[in-house]
């Protein structure tokens, strides 16, 4: 497992930083936002660290789809069908934390945008 000790999504994945988690796997995490843009809003990531999604894409693309995979279920398990997935990548799209993360959003009028 790869972390980064400067990083808050590796902090948050180790404990060190308190999170309300709801998926706790063997290689994706997933815990819900700290300013929720919708009724849903839980960031799913990898447990390895890597700056964004294709990043995370280009070293192991079955955990990438496993995020997918991660995301369909939460939003199942909450009661949604529908939901949106959103990969900010890089400052200019409003990327502030680079631990690869999908925005899991549902239940309501929908940002294209998060975080
Ligand atoms: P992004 O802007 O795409 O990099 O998304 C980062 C997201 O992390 C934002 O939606 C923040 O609200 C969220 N966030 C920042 N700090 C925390 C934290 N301590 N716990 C949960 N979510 C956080
Ligand atoms: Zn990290």
């Amino acid at each position: 497992m790869t972390a980064d000790p400067d990083c808050l999504f590796c902090k948050i994945i180790a404990g060190a930083i308190p999170a309300q988690i709801v998926h706790d796997g063997e290689r994706t995490f997933a815990f819900r936002d700290i300013h929720p843009q919708a009724p849903l809003h839980v960031l799913v990531v990898p447990r390895d660290h890597a700056p964004n999604a294709a990043a995370t894409a280009e070293s192991d693309a079955t955990v990438f789809a496993e995020i997918a995979l991660t995301a369909r279920a939460i939003a199942a398990a909450e009661g949604y069908d529908d939901y949106r997935l959103v990969f900010n990548t890089g400052p200019g799209a409003g990327q502030t934390v680079f631990h690869t993360h999908a925005h899991v959003l549902a239940g309501g009028p929908l940002p294209m945008s998060a975080g």
